[in-house]
């Protein structure tokens, strides 16, 4: 992360690390946090809710990465601290109500599906800025900025393609709604150029806690080969 913050003159403290810890066992994020890791992002609401119970003693904000159900968005409302994939007003809708009920806030990032593949969610970039205009109903939902997955391909140009566009995207956004400030992309295998295009928060799991036993199909689904 410092050396593409430096390639791109970027102070390393503008780019955030989110640890990404799905599949990482809980007894193993005691020993993340003795280390220093604050912060847990996860992509199941289950498996988050299990390891959030388990270290309850411990002072942890949680964030959830992962495409929500509406019929599961009270349970991340309950105790969720921000929230990437933020991507239909529906799934808006039953997180403020939850918010309302509990006297909590969530800050969220608007998901765009960048690489126009039907395996992934997220707003299409058309639909994003009618969907800028109605966050401000939701009172409770603390805007921060998009958050997409890039292209799953080996074409680093592909994957470039769909950071800047993110950041295009950004950029009118934020002149509909200036609390659409960041951008939250870039994972293990493409965050440093995620930095160079910008990213303001780069979510990584496997370059720090090891290879995954699950595919990635098992989050993405329709994935092939990944
Ligand atoms: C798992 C995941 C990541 C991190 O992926 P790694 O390959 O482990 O770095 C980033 N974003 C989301 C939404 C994820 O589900």
């Amino acid at each position: 992360m410092a050396d593409a913050c430096a390639r791109s003159s970027r102070p390393r403290a503008d780019v955030r690390l989110q640890p990404i810890t799905k599949t990482v066992p809980a007894n193993i994020l005691r020993f993340a946090h003795a280390a220093g890791v604050t912060s847990f992002g996860e992509n199941k609401i289950q498996e988050a809710a299990g390891k959030r119970d388990a270290l309850s003693d411990l002072p942890i904000r949680w964030s959830i990465v992962g495409h929500l159900q509406t019929n599961k968005a009270a349970n991340a409302a309950r105790f969720a601290d921000e929230f990437h994939a933020l991507d239909s007003m529906r799934l808006a809708d039953a997180l403020n109500a939850r918010l309302a009920r509990d006297g909590r806030t969530l800050d969220v990032y608007v998901q765009v599906n960048t690489s126009d593949e039907d395996t992934k969610f997220g707003l299409h970039p058309d639909a994003l800025l009618p969907f800028i205009d109605t966050l401000p109903r939701f009172e409770r939902l603390r805007p921060r900025g998009l958050m997409t997955l890039a292209a799953f391909s080996d074409d680093m140009v592909r994957v470039r393609t769909c950071f800047r566009l993110l950041r295009r995207l950004r950029d009118e956004a934020a002149r509909r709604d200036s609390r659409i400030a960041e951008l939250s992309m870039g994972m293990s295998g493409d965050f440093e150029m995620a930095i160079e295009e910008g990213a303001d928060v780069v979510r990584v799991g496997q370059a720090i806690f090891g290879r995954r036993p699950t595919p990635d199909s098992h989050y993405w689904p329709g994935l092939v080969g990944a």
